[in-house]
């Protein structure tokens, strides 16, 4: 199946354009041509952007969908594979000693290790 994309006009497979779970359609744009476009946003506005990247990521509706998501037994798998392939880079664990010992990492894992001890607690 291929479809033409509406920006560049040229007929692509139908696995180059992103499927709205939500509408159930293709988008008419190829991913190519998004990904040309939000290059531009960004560019043209960077700050902004990062900021919005930013604030996206502490939003109660990006938690509750990262936390279904995560659920997902193939999404668990993708990324304990992600983490399996950066631990397994040379630099990693440098990098990675040089993170855990930033301050401000010390105190959330110590307060994280904290809240875990108490649950493991009262469930046991
Ligand atoms: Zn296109």
């Amino acid at each position: 199946m291929t479809q033409i994309c509406s920006c560049c006009k040229i007929e692509k497979d139908i696995s180059e354009f992103g499927f709205r779970l939500n509408r159930g359609y293709y988008k008419k744009q190829c991913r190519e041509c998004l990904n040309e476009k939000e290059k531009l946003r960004y560019l043209k506005n960077p700050e902004k952007e990062r900021e919005y990247d930013r604030n996206y990521f502490h939003t109660k509706k990006y938690q509750k969908w990262r936390k279904q998501h995560r659920l997902k037994p193939d999404i668990k798998a993708k990324e304990r594979l992600q983490v399996i392939k950066y631990r397994s880079k040379p630099d990693s664990k440098a990098k990675r000693t040089e993170y855990l010992n930033k301050p401000e990492v010390r105190e959330r894992n110590r307060y994280l290790q904290r809240k875990r001890l108490k649950r493991i607690l009262r469930i046991g």
